[in-house]
């Protein structure tokens, strides 16, 4: 799909634009700079000024006059402060607001039901289910992937596996502690392959950055369910190890795994995800799956929906097969109709929302240390509603006044209902 990104206002908006251009590239997506060509235009809108506002309007007309073919996303302040009123002009199919800015791609490749495959199966995690921010940053500790799993490209596009040494992954944490972050989030194309090259592993890293570094939270990105080392489990006994793994299932039926070519089979996910939840309660296991896969039977599907339903999640991120040149899967018979990958693409995005809200029912009255985000929200009351995140990964809010700072900070509160998009906290005395 070819995405056209375009903006008023600020140096923050143009900031903007850079990270939703990268995000929907690494999704698979196109950037083009002609509106025309685009079949989705997202508008990063601005409001400092009556003018400014003006103009953010005339260009939503405008762009839906010139091409009303394609989607059209609105974000930014004019439209996270008239969002009834942007969301009703002509040609509007989404309005983010500023709030959600982070999960912008996210939101309209799902919403606007425009989820294609990945590159990698280990980018979504990445781009999309973590958020950047003051107090978060990846570091990316290797590339390149040995296996061959018949939908991804990477093989072609990034060669063999290669891992930064422990050191330099040490200095880079060190620095960026020192610089105010407070979580690190490790990637690679293909994490648990990390020392392939060095003749270590994902354990020797992940040990070393704890003895080493003083970094509070370390979190681990996507992660590919297979040959993780022994002693992996055991790591999240240090509390500085974010219980929440990333674990691409693809498919929840073998025949279907193996036209893949994964690794990893049911059983042994299964075994993984029991193990985890065994030792560190309420570990987050979230997930990718690719529905319509070449082939996949009515009783495929099936069987994988069941399984994941039996297994649960905290997040899925779904995504439905498009084939990409290059690829084995891209040649195999049985290409599925896009009727029935909508149909089956719905029926997932209504369970993984079943699922998710199962999850967090599972946390509510657990009291958990947040670190908390630079974003608030005013309340009609004259206090502030602020954000952020728990070890396991779960989106907090929590009620304060306007004097107190809490950005960057890690303080706990109890988990008390579910809220639209978040949990809702109450300070602990
Ligand atoms: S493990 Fe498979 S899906 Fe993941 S990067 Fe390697 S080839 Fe791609």
């Amino acid at each position: 799909m070819k995405v056209h990104l375009k903006t008023l206002g600020c140096r923050l908006n143009e900031a903007e634009l850079e990270t939703w251009a990268q995000a929907f590239q690494k999704s698979g997506h196109a950037i083009t700079k002609q509106a025309e060509d685009a079949q989705l235009i997202v508008l990063n809108s601005c409001a400092v000024t009556q003018d400014a506002a003006r103009k953010s309007r005339q260009l939503v007309r405008r762009i839906h006059r010139d091409n009303p073919q394609a989607k059209l996303v609105v974000s930014g302040c004019y439209a996270t402060l008239n969002t009834d009123e942007v969301a009703a002009l002509m040609g509007v199919d989404l309005v983010v607001s500023n709030k959600d800015k982070d999960q912008l791609v996210e939101k309209t490749l799902t919403e606007l039901d425009m989820d294609t495959m990945p590159t990698m199966s280990t980018e979504p995690g990445e781009t999309s289910l973590f958020t950047r921010g003051r107090q978060r940053a990846f570091v990316k500790v290797q590339d390149g992937c040995r296996y061959r799993c018949t939908f991804c490209i990477v093989t072609v596009a990034r060669g063999e596996e290669s891992s930064r040494p422990v050191a330099a992954v040490i200095d880079e944490i060190n620095a960026l502690h020192q610089q105010g972050i407070t979580e690190v989030i490790l990637t690679g194309v293909h994490l648990g392959g990390y020392g392939s090259d060095l003749g270590n592993n994902l354990s020797d890293l992940i040990k070393a950055i704890l003895a080493e570094t003083e970094i509070p939270r370390l979190r681990l990105g996507s992660l590919e369910p297979w040959e993780l080392p022994d002693d992996f489990f055991t790591l999240f006994a240090n509390p500085r190890l974010m219980p929440h793994l990333h674990l691409p299932l693809q498919s929840g039926a073998d025949s279907v795994l193996r036209r893949m070519a994964r690794r990893c089979k049911t059983e042994e996910f299964a075994a993984i995800v029991r193990q985890l939840r065994e030792q560190i309660p309420h570990f987050n296991i979230t997930t990718d799956i690719i529905v319509g896969f070449p082939g996949e039977t009515d009783e495929e599907w099936q069987t994988s929906y069941d399984f994941i339903k039996q297994t649960g999640f905290g997040h899925i991120h779904i995504f439905t097969y498009s084939s990409r040149e290059g690829t084995k899967a891209a040649s195999l018979p049985d290409q599925i109709s896009t009727g029935i990958k909508k149909q089956r693409s719905q029926q997932l995005h209504e369970l993984a929302l079943g699922l998710k809200h199962d999850f967090c029912q599972l946390n509510i009255g657990q009291s958990f240390p947040v670190l908390w985000e630079g974003y608030s929200e005013a309340l009609a009351n004259g206090n502030r509603r602020v954000f952020g995140y728990t070890p396991n990964y779960l989106r907090v809010a929590a009620e304060l006044d306007s004097l107190t700072n809490v950005e960057n900070k890690t303080l706990t509160v109890r988990l008390s209902r579910l809220g639209e998009g978040y949990m809702a906290g109450e300070w602990l005395a």
